[in-house]
C-alpha cells in the first residue's frame, strides 16, 4: 500500500459567517475553475461578475487572482496579514541566499495590467463575513494587522487594530492560507506515524512508514511541496517497494 494522498487539507479561518455562500477554499475554486475549463463549460464557482476577495499573498493566492481576473471579476483584492517584503535585498539577506524581497508573480502582474494597481493589501485580513438574507455572501470587513513583539519570548506576531475596520462588497471569497498536512481520517485508519506536520513519517530518505508494508510518497511525505518532488518520490518509492516484495530490484 502507498499513501500519496497529497497534503491539500486548507488552513481556515476562525471568522464570524464562514458558511455564507461564495466563501470558499482556493483549492476547491482553482480545481471546479480547471474541470470546467477541460470540459468546455463554465464553472459552477465562477468569479465572472463578482468582487473577489483572496485570502492569503503566497503562490496559491496568486492563482486564484489569475483565474479570477480570466474569469472577468469586477474586482480582485489579495490580502496578506505579514507586512509588504522590501523590494531590494536586506544587509541581512545577501547573495547567494534565496532572496527575500516583493515578488510579483503572473496574477498580480495581470491585475496590475488591467485594474492599474497591485491587488495586494498587506497587514489586513478578515475580520467577519456578512451574509444577505439567503446566506449568500455580500460583503467582508477587514482589519488591519500590526507587528507586535512578545515581551516572553520575543516572537513577532500580527494582531489586529482596532478600529481599523472597514466593510468591503464581496460575493467570492477564496481562502488561500496555507496547507495543514494530510488528511489525519487517512493516516489514523492506516495507523501509521505522522511528523510533527501530519505528513507519514518515514526514515530519512526512505519511504517505508512505520506499518510493515505502507508506503509513502509525494507531499503526503515531505509536505505541500512540488511536481518534480511528487515525480521523483513516486519513482523511488516504487524502487522501494520492489526491492522489499523482490529482495532486488531494477528499477
Ligand atoms: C494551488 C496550487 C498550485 C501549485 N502550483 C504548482 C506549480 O506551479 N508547480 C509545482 O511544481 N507544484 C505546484 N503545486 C504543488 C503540487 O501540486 C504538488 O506538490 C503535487 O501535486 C504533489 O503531488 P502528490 O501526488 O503528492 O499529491 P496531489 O497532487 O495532491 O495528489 C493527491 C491525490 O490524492 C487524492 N486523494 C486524497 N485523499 C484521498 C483518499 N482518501 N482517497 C483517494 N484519493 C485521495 C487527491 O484527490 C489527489 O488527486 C501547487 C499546489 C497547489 C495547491
Amino acid at each position: 500500500m502507498l499513501l500519496c494522498g497529497g497534503a491539500r487539507k486548507p488552513r481556515s479561518l476562525n471568522v464570524e459567517h464562514m458558511d455564507a455562500e461564495g466563501v470558499m477554499f482556493a483549492v476547491d475554486y482553482l480545481t471546479a475553475a480547471t474541470r470546467a475549463v477541460l470540459g468546455g463549460t463554465v464553472s459552477e464557482a465562477s468569479a465572472a461578475g463578482k468582487h473577489v476577495i483572496v485570502v492569503g499573498g503566497g503562490d496559491t493566492g496568486n492563482d486564484c487572482v489569475g483565474t479570477a481576473l480570466r474569469q472577468e471579476c469586477v474586482s480582485v483584492t489579495q490580502l496578506e496579514m505579514m507586512p509588504a517584503p522590501p523590494e531590494d535585498r536586506t544587509p541581512g539577506n545577501p547573495w547567494p541566499e534565496w532572496p527575500r524581497i516583493l515578488k510579483v508573480d503572473y496574477g498580480q502582474e495581470e491585475a496590475i495590467w488591467k485594474f492599474g494597481a497591485d491587488p495586494r493589501i498587506y497587514q489586513t485580513t478578515v475580520k467577519e463575513f456578512v451574509k444577505d438574507k439567503r446566506g449568500n455572501l455580500k460583503e467582508a470587513v477587514l482589519i488591519s494587522l500590526s507587528a507586535q513583539k512578545d515581551p516572553n519570548t520575543g516572537r513577532l506576531s500580527m494582531v489586529p487594530v482596532e478600529g481599523s475596520e472597514r466593510t468591503v462588497p464581496a460575493q467570492l471569497v477564496l481562502i488561500a492560507a496555507g496547507f495543514l498536512g494530510s488528511e489525519r481520517y487517512v493516516t489514523e485508519s492506516f495507523g501509521v506515524e505522522t511528523d510533527g506536520r501530519t505528513n507519514v513519517k518515514t526514515a530519512p530518505g526512505g519511504y517505508a512508514s512505520s506499518r510493515a508494508k505502507i508506503y509513502t510518497a509525494g507531499d503526503m511525505h515531505r509536505g505541500q511541496s512540488l511536481v518534480v518532488w511528487a515525480i521523483t518520490e513516486g519513482r523511488a518509492a516504487a524502487r522501494a517497494v520492489d526491492l522489499d516484495l523482490m529482495g532486488y530490484t531494477n528499477l
